[in-house]
């Protein structure tokens, strides 16, 4: 079989860590499979250049002084754990050093400039994913193997030139990952490619959106035919509900793409939301697996070979967002308002996660990311009030979004009245409801302080526990 194995941040964090991504990877090319890896960066490492770019801005030289001697000491440390051949060690020493001396120029030139544009910014945090997959292609030297470190770019993958969120041209990057690491692969080396980062198609590096390593191993999955793809990660695969929420949340066995999708776009943790996109489009089956624990997972494939005792699959809930209503009475059979509110909505690159109307027309509701909701009110004021249709704005920032998803509620009846009676039944008020078309899933708004409750007796109702 041809294998494409993503390990996460977690996994290269930890002398530990490191040993069984080694293991796992040797135990797979040993039963006789083609195997390519992508690496993410290590643990709070790409939050921490976030955090070093937005202060070395509005701060001083010696900020980033600290940084560079911060990030090369862990670095260093690291692979001074790990890699005990000498000539090794002394390879990936020197990769070390070139890679973080070419990172402080960036963003010393940044701090001198006080300015980043999102091409530099994703320059800048292209390091994380640099540093941590050079060391683990050494690791996996170090273990006997045949290994050939890439970054995204360098093994073709080529995407459009929206910096922070690249999609992938996939017709040419097919060609070009075909053309760089068929050769390799059938000589029995294993690519160790750069999770997270890509080139444009003038070879200027560009990151693929956060969390993006999980998609550049199903871009590469594609490319490369594979049979498989498994991300590895440090949790037990998707589960029934936030375990930190419900003790009882289980992992759920397998799921289909366009569940697993609904999953990661509400927020279920170790999947980026685009990665399954390319996956689903060819069919190939994606595991979840827990780096620490591989006897447990999610199978993310067609057709599930394993049903749910009940109709739903998991409850998830999205905090951190605000709930703004526009109103008028003079609304109502006025055509061109929703058009208007959502024009400056996405002028101004706001995210909406869920959009409502009544049938009175007299008002419109949707939920956006809390941090811009300010804004987003004060730009809303000026443009429509005033206009004699609206006559009022209001926001709501302490709810939460739940959302319950599963393809077996397509089509079955009653399944939002169980949902709705459930909810009713703890003395929960609900704000707002909206059900996508494709029904896989329903989800609605209430008080943040009710999120927990709510999590929990829907996880009871559909018997997620069982
Ligand atoms: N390091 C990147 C991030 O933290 C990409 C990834 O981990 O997948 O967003
Ligand atoms: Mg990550």
């Amino acid at each position: 079989m041809r294998i494409v194995m993503k390990f996460g941040g977690t996994s290269v964090s930890s002398d530990e860590g490191i040993k069984k991504c080694v293991e796992i990877v040797k135990r797979s090319v040993l039963d006789g499979n083609e195997v390519v890896v992508v690496v993410s960066a290590m643990a709070g490492v790409t939050n921490k250049m976030f955090d070093a770019i937005s202060r070395v801005t509005v701060s001083n030289q010696s900020l980033v002084k600290n940084f560079i001697e911060e990030l090369t000491e862990k670095h260093r440390e690291f692979a001074r754990k790990i890699i005990h051949d000498k000539k090794l060690y002394e390879n990936i020493y020197n990769e070390i050093e070139r890679l973080i001396e070419e990172w402080g120029r960036v963003l010393t030139s940044v701090s001198y400039l006080k300015e980043v544009t999102p091409r530099s910014q994703d320059y800048i945090v292209s390091f994380g994913e640099k540093l941590s997959s050079s060391i683990v292609c050494a690791a996996l030297k170090e273990a006997g193997l045949k290994a050939e470190w890439y970054t995204g770019g360098e093994a073709g993958i080529v995407t459009d030139d929206r910096f922070g969120n690249a999609m992938p041209l996939m017709e040419i990057t097919t060609y070009k990952v075909k053309k760089n690491l068929e050769p390799i692969i059938k000589e029995r080396t294993i690519p160790v490619v750069t999770g997270y980062i890509a080139y444009t198609q003038d070879s200027t590096t560009i990151t693929l959106g956060r969390g993006g390593s999980d998609y550049t191993a199903t871009i590469l999955g594609v490319a490369l035919d594979v049979d498989e793809i498994w991300i590895w990660t440090d949790i037990d695969g998707l589960m029934t509900a936030d375990p930190k929420i419900e003790p009882l949340a289980k992992t759920i066995p397998t799921v289909s793409y366009v569940e697993a999708m609904e999953m990661a776009y509400f927020g279920a943790k170790g999947l980026h939301p685009k990665a399954l996109e390319p996956a689903a489009n060819k069919e190939i089956c994606v595991h979840i697996k827990n780096t620490f624990n591989p006897e447990k997972g999610t199978l993310i494939e067609k057709n599930q070979s394993v049903k749910s005792v009940d109709i739903a699959k998991a409850i998830a809930i999205i905090r951190d967002v605000a709930l703004i209503t526009v109103s008028g009475a003079g609304m109502a059979g006025t055509p061109g308002i929703a058009a208007k509110v959502f024009g400056i909505l996405g002028e101004n690159h706001v995210n909406i996660l869920m959009i409502s109307q009544g049938s009175s027309e007299a008002n419109i509701s949707f939920i956006i990311p809390h941090d811009r909701v300010d804004a987003v009110t004060n730009t809303l004021e000026l443009a429509l009030l005033g206009s004699g249709n609206v006559r009022g704005i209001s926001t709501e920032k302490d709810v939460c979004i739940i959302a319950i998803v599963g393809a077996d509620m397509k089509g079955t009846p009653g399944v939002a009245a169980r949902v709705f009676t459930a909810v009713a039944d703890e003395g929960i008020n609900i704000r707002m409801i909206a059900q996508g078309s494709s029904e896989l899933n329903i989800s609605f708004v209430i008080k943040e302080t009710d999120g927990v409750k709510t999590v929990r007796s829907l996880h009871t109702e559909f018997q997620l526990d069982k």
